[in-house]
Parts: C-alpha cells; sequence; structure tokens
C-alpha cells in the first residue's frame, strides 16, 4: 500500500492551507484543536485515545506508524500501525523508541522486553494482509519523539514513523506537540479511570467476600447503628431471634423493641449494645433468650464491641457490632452435671449423718467408761495404767472430725448447685454479728493449736437482720481457709467495724498469700490456686465462691487485700439494715 502524500493526504492542510487570510487560518486552526480536543475529552479508554490520536495526527501528515510508550512497572508499548507493517520495520521501530526512552531519561528497558510486550494496535483487517505476507521489509525512513506530559511529568512518549525521509517537517512540530498535550491528558485520564475501577472492583470483591464469609458464620453477628437499632445481622442471628420469638424491625432501637415486646432479655441485651455504645467492650455475657417453664430455656452468650469509624476513631462510636451464641447446649451439659452432684451430695448425706450420729453415740459411751475406769484407779501409789478406750477414743474423734470435713465438703457441693440455679433461700433473723464472730472463732481455736485467733470488736451494738447460719458459715470459710493457708501457724486477726453505713468484717492471716495474677479468680467456682505452694493443701474451690454468693445476697460485698507480702485479708461488708429481707 502506498503512503498518502503529506500535501494532499491530511485534512488540516486542506482546512488551514496556504492561502493568506491569517485571520481566518487562525479561526480554522482553533476549530481544528477543538474538534480533536472533543475527541480526546470523550475517549473513555486507551484504545479510543488511539483512534483520536491517529485521527488528529493523520491530519497533519501521512505516516506509516506511531507509538505511545508509557511509564509505569513495566513500561507499556503501544504501537499504532496506519497500514499494515512488516516484522523488520517493526522491529525497526522498536529499536528507536529504546533510543528514545534512554534520552528521556525513561527507566532502562531493552528491545527484546518491549518487542514481547508491545500491544499492536491494528485494525482487525490488517492481521488478514499480515498473514499472508505481502510486506516488504521498509527500513524506517524517518521519526519523531516527542515527550507526553501532563503538569511538567513525563508520563510517555510519543513517536510517530514513516518510510520515507522528510515526513515529520519542523513546519508541523508546534501543532503535534499541542496533540500529543491532549493525548497525554487524555491519556492520563483514562489511567486514573482504570485505577479507580480497579480499586473499586477490588473492594467490590472484597465487600462480597467478607459478605459471604459473614453470611456462611455459624455466629449470629449484628451491627447497630449509634442509637443501638440493628442494622444488619446474618442467617444465623436471624434465625437465633425467630427462636427467641422476637421479630426484628429495622431502624427501631434495641431498647424500643424491648419495652413493645414482654422479653426482659431483650432489655440486658439492649443495655449491653449501650454500653459497647460508650466504648466498652462487652465478653461473653449470658442472656435467658427461651420461653419460660422450659427445663434449660434458650441461652445465648453475646459478646458486642464499639465499632468506630476508621477516620474518626477518637470519637463516639458510630455503632456495635455484636457476635451471639447459642450456649443451650453447654447449659443442658452443665444442668445435667449439677444435677448428678446435686443427687450424690444429697444421698452422701444420709450415710454422713449416720455415721455422725453413731460416732457422737460410741464417743460419749467410751467417753463414760472411761471415767469410770479413772475412778476404780488403785490409790496405792503404783502408775495409772492407760485403759484400752483411750485408744479407741482418739481414733473416734479422728472419725469425728473426718466426717465433719466430709460433711462441710458435701454441703459446699450442695451450695454451689444451689447458687447456680438462683435456689439459695436465706432464712432472716435478728441477732448479734459479734455473737456469731465470737462463735466461730471459737470453733477454729479449738482445732487450730499452732494459730492465735483473736477477735477485735470494735462496735458497741453489733444487732443484724441476716441469715444466721449463712453468715457463721461465710465466717467459718474464711477461718478455715486462714487457718489451712497459713501452715507454720500465727496470728488470725478477726476485726468487726463499722464502714460507710455497713459492717465491715476482716479476717487477717499471716500465711502464704494469694499471688497477684490468681486475684480475679479465687472467688469462681471450683477455682482453686494450682502453683507448688498451693498443691500441699486439700480443697474443692467452692468455699469462695459460695460464701460470695452468700455476701451477695445479702446485699454485701467482699473482697482480698495482701498484707504487704505476708498474708491475706479477706474483708467483707454487710448492711446494718436487710436490702431484701
Ligand atoms: P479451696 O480452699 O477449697 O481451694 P476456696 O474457694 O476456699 O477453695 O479458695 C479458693 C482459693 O483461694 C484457694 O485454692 C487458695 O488458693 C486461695 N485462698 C483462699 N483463702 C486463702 C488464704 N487465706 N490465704 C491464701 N490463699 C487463700
Amino acid at each position: 500500500m502506498q503512503p498518502e502524500s503529506k500535501l494532499t493526504g491530511g485534512a488540516y492542510h486542506s482546512h488551514i492551507g496556504h492561502n493568506g487570510d491569517g485571520v481566518a487560518a487562525i479561526r480554522r486552526e482553533m476549530q481544528y484543536l477543538n474538534t480533536i480536543g472533543k475527541r480526546f475529552v470523550a475517549a473513555v479508554d486507551r484504545f479510543q485515545v488511539h483512534r483520536a490520536l491517529l485521527a488528529a495526527l493523520q491530519e497533519l501528515y501521512s505516516f506509516a506508524a506511531c507509538s505511545i510508550l508509557l511509564r509505569g512497572d513495566p513500561v507499556e508499548l503501544s504501537i499504532i500501525p496506519r497500514h499494515p507493517l512488516s516484522e523488520a520495520f517493526l522491529a525497526a521501530i522498536i529499536k528507536k523508541i529504546v533510543r528514545a526512552a534512554d534520552v528521556m531519561d525513561f527507566p532502562q528497558v531493552t528491545a527484546e522486553e518491549l518487542a514481547l510486550t508491545a500491544y499492536l494496535d491494528a485494525p482487525d483487517e490488517f492481521a488478514h494482509l499480515h498473514s499472508t505476507g505481502q510486506l516488504a521489509d521498509i527500513e524506517v525512513g524517518d521519526s519523531i519523539n516527542i515527550p507526553l506530559t501532563v503538569e511538567n511529568r513525563i508520563i510517555g512518549i510519543l513517536s510517530l514513523f514513516d518510510e520515507h525521509p522528510g515526513t515529520f517537517d519542523a513546519e508541523q512540530l508546534h501543532m503535534t506537540t499541542m496533540i500529543a498535550d491532549y493525548a497525554a491528558v487524555a491519556l492520563e485520564n483514562v489511567r486514573l479511570r482504570e485505577n479507580e475501577t480497579a480499586l473499586w472492583r477490588q473492594a467490590e470483591n472484597e465487600r462480597r467476600r467478607l459478605e459471604l464469609i459473614i453470611g456462611s458464620m455459624a455466629e449470629g453477628l449484628f451491627i447497630t447503628d449509634a442509637e443501638g437499632a440493628i442494622t444488619q445481622l446474618n442467617a444465623s442471628a436471624q434465625q437465633l431471634f425467630a427462636q427467641a420469638q422476637v421479630e426484628l424491625k429495622q431502624g427501631i432501637p434495641l431498647r424500643k423493641l424491648a419495652l413493645s415486646k414482654d422479653a426482659g432479655w431483650l432489655h440486658d441485651l439492649a443495655s449491653i449494645v449501650e454500653q459497647a455504645l460508650v466504648g466498652k467492650v462487652m465478653m461473653h455475657e449470658e442472656l435467658i433468650a427461651g420461653v419460660s417453664g422450659e427445663a434449660v430455656p434458650l441461652t445465648l452468650s453475646v459478646s458486642v464491641a464499639p465499632l468506630h469509624d476508621a477516620s474518626i476513631s477518637l470519637t463516639r462510636p458510630i455503632g456495635a457490632v455484636a457476635v451471639l451464641n447459642d450456649v443451650t447446649s453447654s447449659k443442658q451439659i452443665e444442668k445435667l452435671k449439677d444435677e448428678f452432684v446435686s443427687v450424690v451430695s444429697h444421698e452422701l448425706r444420709t450415710p454422713l449423718t449416720a455415721i455422725k450420729g453413731y460416732t457422737q453415740h460410741l464417743l460419749r459411751r467410751i467417753e463414760r467408761r472411761l471415767r469410770e475406769a479413772r475412778r476404780t484407779q488403785p490409790l496405792d501409789g503404783s502408775p495409772a495404767i492407760e485403759p484400752p478406750e483411750s485408744y479407741d477414743l482418739r481414733s473416734l474423734n479422728i472419725v469425728q472430725s473426718q466426717a465433719g470435713h466430709l460433711e462441710r465438703l458435701v454441703n459446699d457441693l450442695l451450695d454451689q448447685s444451689r447458687v447456680q440455679w438462683g435456689q439459695l433461700r436465706l432464712d432472716y433473723s435478728t441477732f448479734y454479728l459479734a455473737d456469731v464472730l465470737s462463735e466461730r472463732v471459737y470453733l477454729a481455736q479449738t482445732s487450730a493449736d499452732q494459730h492465735t485467733i483473736s477477735l477485735d470488736v470494735q462496735v458497741p451494738d453489733s444487732k443484724i437482720v441476716a441469715d444466721r447460719l449463712r453468715i457463721g458459715q461465710v465466717v467459718g470459710n474464711i477461718l478455715d481457709n486462714a487457718v489451712k493457708y497459713s501452715p507454720q501457724g500465727g496470728q488470725v486477726k478477726v476485726q468487726l467495724q463499722e464502714f460507710e453505713g455497713d459492717y465491715l468484717v476482716s479476717v487477717i492471716d499471716q500465711g502464704i498469700g494469694v499471688n497477684p495474677e490468681y486475684l480475679d479468680h479465687i472467688f469462681e467456682r471450683f477455682y482453686r490456686v494450682r502453683n507448688i505452694t498451693n498443691r500441699q493443701y486439700s480443697g474443692i474451690g467452692l468455699g469462695l465462691y459460695v460464701t460470695k454468693a452468700i455476701i451477695e445476697s445479702h446485699g454485701g460485698r467482699i473482697w482480698y487485700t495482701s498484707n504487704q507480702g505476708i498474708g491475706s485479708t479477706f474483708h467483707f461488708t454487710l448492711p446494718l439494715a436487710p436490702k431484701h429481707p
């Protein structure tokens, strides 16, 4: 195919021409720039930019091909031919592009690399001609390179090639540079748009992936807005709310929803969410969401965290995100376990009562016999013979003390199951707290000969309305521990004071103390400090759990302080007047 003549080929030449009317020529030039400018502005992808470029350039010259080398990692090369090109011509223009890149300080690139990655943006009809091998190996006769600049940044190189020498005369250079500027802006816009689209697509894919993950989570998940209204929830959460017979309505805060329903647990859930909305993280809160009357009602465990806007994390949360778990089956297992422990403890009590009763009976008989034996001892001054009953007496005392220990264990087991299921009943009466303390101090002292247990009552009148037996149990538990966990003996001091309108009882020992790392747990069910120092002490970790429950159901508080590393102090308060008699 023969190239068009540069003088006859372009519309620009025919529009602008060489006639003398300068104003008209400028107007036509403006019109021309306006037309090609519009084409570049309308281009939405790089191929449309190529088409616009080709259309603009062929108005100026008749040429074989142009190319665009764009900065990037890696650089991108597009070759736009005006007619089919031979392999040799293509190889020659790539060599020229590499040289131009070198001159314009482009990142180093080899002709081989470019040849491999170059994109030939040729109309489809060229492919046919190419394959039939009709092309002659023609040399590059003329070429020019113009930098593509946007805001003083060189984003690429526009190069024009022709087989004939002298195609690109200096006269058109000004206009070619203007076209290159248009093309540069258009290419930059396309690049920005492509980046934006890629980012959007990536974000959209991420969003879909997240939606899929959340949707297929076994845990229920819901998100609320800053008012505590559920805005989004997954299928598992929907199912859990349906199970709890709650119909959710979009945009209604949980608190409002709770008011309209007869479901106490929704109020609890609303309170937990409200905590998260002021910035607190709430972990594993249990909610009884089941219908009353069931053996083990539907029980949910909920963890809620505040949701912060990533950009303004210091301000108030914009909502909350909650994870719901159905823990009913583990509650059922727990209940079965508790029932088992409770039944076994009950069953143990009957033989224990018999053992205690008969031991008591035997003890009395032996004591009587011993008294008689002593009375009948010969008075002739010969040494007293120890009667065989004294040995029986010691043995029986051990049986009695061990039976008492077993009874306390069984009672603790029964009590923990009562506490667990909210069945701890208090039997209120009026008595003097100091009396109970003194009885318990006396009892503890009888079985602790290495310790000195003292009582310091600092209130003139310690009248109280409470459950006498239970308060005795509390003091007994703390005193037993004070003795048990101070194996070297020492002082144990019990103090009774008045403190901020409550009675304050403190039990101070000089024993092994509690390492601060375990402090948060010592009042938990079945919790025992498991370190070398504690291993030698027997126990099942229920005493403090039951003690705390008894104190709290009286409206009091219990806590621990360490005695500067030597021993422990347990404090508890009891209201002067009962809160819920
Ligand atoms: P138990 O004594 O059966 O282990 P408790 O519930 O009474 O269970 O006590 C829980 C844990 O608290 C104990 O295992 C022990 O480590 C610690 N503890 C309780 N009282 C004292 C004390 N006076 N001094 C040191 N440690 C104590």
